[in-house]
C-alpha cells in the first residue's frame, strides 16, 4: 500500500525540490510507494484561500507532509498550519525549513528598509507604495518551521543530498526513525591540519586556496589554517551524501559556508565560530568580510537583537 504525500514550497528557492528530482532512480522507486495528493509545484493543484485571509485553504489529508522553505509571510504560515493539521508526519526538508536558511538573512534588515530598497526605489521598477493587495503581509521576521508548527523530522542541507532524501523517505515508508551522526564537517574533511594555533589570520576568499590542481584533497592544507573563514568546525556533516565522501565545498577547494546548520540543534554557528577563532588568538574585531560591513550598517546589532539568545 502506498503512503499519501503532500508537499509545499514556502520561503525558499525550490532548490530542495531540484534535489528531490535528483534522487533519480531512487525517486522513481519512491513514486510507487507514495501517492502524491498535493504538490503545487508539480501538479498545479489549485487550493483556494492562501491569498485571502478569510477563506479556507484546501489541502487534502495525507500520511506525510514535506515542507521546504521557512516562513516569511502570513500566507506561508497559514499553509504550514494547514499542512500540520492535515498530515500525520511533517518533514522539514532543507535548511530554509529547518533554520530559515538564506531567506532568513532578511532578518538583518527592517521591513521598511527592504521595501524602500527592493520595492519602492529599486532601479528598473516604478516607485510604488507598499503593496496592500495580493502580496501577503510579512511576519515580523523569517521563522524556521518548528518555531511555528510541530515538526516530526528535519533534514537540513542547502539543498540536502539526494541520497539522504531517498534514505529519509525510505525510512518513513518502513516506519523506522533515522539517526544521523552528529559530526562536524571537519570530521569528514580529509585536508591536512596542523592543529591549534595553525590559524594566524582570516582574509577574504578572493583568491584560490593553495593546492595542487591534480593533487588529492589530503595534500591540501586545511582552508581555515590557510586563513579562509571555513565554517566546517561548527557545521553538521552530511552534505556528501550517504557514502561519506569529502564535504562538497571542500572537494571544490572552497571554504564551507555552513549551509547544513549547527552540529547540535540549538547551536549558534556565528557565536561558535567566533569562539573558535578567538581561541586561536584571532581578534574577531579584525575579521574582514561581511561581518564588518554589517557592523557598520547597524544590521549586525539588529541581528543580535532579533536572533541571539540573551546572556545568562
Ligand atoms: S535550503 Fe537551499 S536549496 Fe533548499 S529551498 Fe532553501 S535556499 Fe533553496
Ligand atoms: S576548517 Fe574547513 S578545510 Fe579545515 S578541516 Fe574543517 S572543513 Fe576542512
Ligand atoms: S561544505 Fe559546508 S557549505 Fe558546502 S555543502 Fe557542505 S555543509 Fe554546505
Amino acid at each position: 500500500m502506498s503512503l499519501t504525500l503532500c508537499s509545499e514550497a514556502l520561503s525558499g528557492c525550490t532548490g530542495c525540490e531540484m534535489a528531490l528530482l535528483n534522487t533519480g532512480g531512487g525517486s522513481l522507486g519512491l513514486l510507487d510507494k507514495f501517492e502524491i495528493v498535493h504538490m503545487p509545484l508539480l501538479m498545479d493543484h489549485k487550493y483556494f484561500g492562501c491569498r485571502d485571509a478569510t477563506s479556507e485553504i484546501h489541502i487534502p489529508k495525507a500520511c506525510v507532509g514535506l515542507i521546504t522553505g521557512g516562513l516569511r509571510n502570513e500566507g506561508q504560515l497559514r499553509i504550514a498550519e494547514k499542512m500540520r493539521l492535515q498530515c500525520r508526519v511533517i518533514v522539514a526538508l532543507g535548511t530554509c525549513a529547518a533554520y530559515g536558511g538564506i531567506p532568513a538573512l532578511m532578518n538583518l534588515f527592517e521591513d521598511a528598509d527592504l521595501f524602500r530598497r527592493y520595492y519602492r526605489s529599486a532601479e528598473g521598477t516604478d516607485a510604488a507604495p507598499n503593496p496592500s493587495r495580493v502580496v501577503q503581509p510579512f511576519l515580523e521576521r523569517t521563522f524556521a518551521l518548528d518555531e511555528k508548527i510541530a515538526v516530526d523530522v528535519t533534514l537540513p542541507g542547502c539543498p540536502p543530498h539526494p541520497d539522504r532524501i531517498s534514505a529519509l523517505m525510505e525510512s518513513i515508508i518502513d516506519g523506522r526513525s533515522l539517526e544521523w551522526p552528529l559530526q562536524s564537517v571537519c570530521d569528514s574533511c580529509p585536508t591536512k591540519r596542523e592543529g591549534k594555533g595553525g590559524v594566524q589570520r582570516i582574509r577574504r576568499f578572493v583568491r584560490n586556496a593553495r593546492h595542487q590542481v591534480q593533487g588529492p584533497l589530503s595534500e591540501m592544507r586545511c582552508l581555515l589554517e590557510q586563513g579562509f573563514l571555513c565554517m566546517g568546525p561548527v557545521t553538521v556533516a552530511g552534505c556528501a551524501g550517504m557514502d561519506g565522501g569529502p564535504p562538497r565545498c571542500i572537494e571544490a577547494r572552497v571554504p564551507c559556508r555552513g549551509c547544513h546548520g549547527p552540529v547540535r540543534k540549538g547551536g549558534n554557528q556565528l557565536m561558535d565560530i567566533l569562539n573558535a577563532l578567538a581561541s586561536n588568538g584571532i581578534d574577531t574585531k579584525d575579521l574582514p568580510d561581511r561581518l564588518l560591513s554589517l557592523r557598520f550598517s547597524g544590521a549586525h546589532d539588529r541581528l543580535n537583537r532579533r536572533r541571539l539568545p540573551k546572556p545568562d
